[in-house]
């Protein structure tokens, strides 16, 4: 069990620091990005989780596979939707010492959450699209465009990195305890 950290926790307010790219693959950090995969897979309404957030001040976050399943999913021909349980799920995405490169000028309200700040909810105002370059886990670079959902979560996920919560940014806070909770969290609820 790793343990996600709450937001009294000093980690989550510091700037993190870069990732030295002779450590990308090293036992130490693959352990780091295992142990993010790990207590994301541990929060069933999780989407994406910071290494600040498992008390590591580093700048890496990982997008769980199930958002680009969902994404994915959006995407197929009804007949082949209709068998996408044979379709692997998407594996969870790392990104290394992300840096965003693009923000849309048009921006949406969107319904957040904070695996690092149970139980609060609110109305956070981020770019409807947003594109991010960073390393994998091999150390290749990569960038990556997103909307709505995809990009909430890139900007989310480098707030944290820069020792910003949500909470900071949001408006209409408010307080859902898990037993208020549906058992099918809809989707407009975000916790990274
Ligand atoms: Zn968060």
């Amino acid at each position: 069990m790793v343990e996600i950290v709450q937001k009294e926790a000093e980690v989550l307010h510091k700037k993190a620091e870069e990732v030295p790219l002779s450590d990308i693959g090293t036992p130490k950090l693959r352990k780091i990005i295992a142990d993010m995969s790990k207590a994301l897979a541990s929060q069933s309404d999780g989407v994406a989780i910071a290494a600040p957030q498992i008390n590591v001040p580093l700048r890496i976050f990982v997008v769980s596979g199930s958002v680009f399943s969902v994404l994915r999913d959006e995407e197929l021909p009804k007949k082949l939707a209709d068998g996408k349980d044979k379709i692997p799920p998407a594996k969870d995405l790392v990104f290394i010492n992300p840096v965003i490169t693009r923000l849309s000028r048009e921006k949406i309200w969107m319904e957040e959450g904070c695996l690092s700040v149970r139980w609060q909810y609110g109305l956070v105002e981020r770019s409807k699209k947003a594109k991010v370059k960073a390393f994998n886990e091999h150390g290749v670079p990569f960038e990556m465009g997103g909307s709505g959902i995809l990009a909430e979560i890139f900007q989310h996920e480098t707030d944290h990195l820069d020792g910003v919560l949500f909470i900071e940014k949001a408006t209409d806070l408010q307080e859902i305890p898990p037993e208020e909770h549906d058992d099918h969290i809809p989707r407009n609820k975000h916790n990274g």
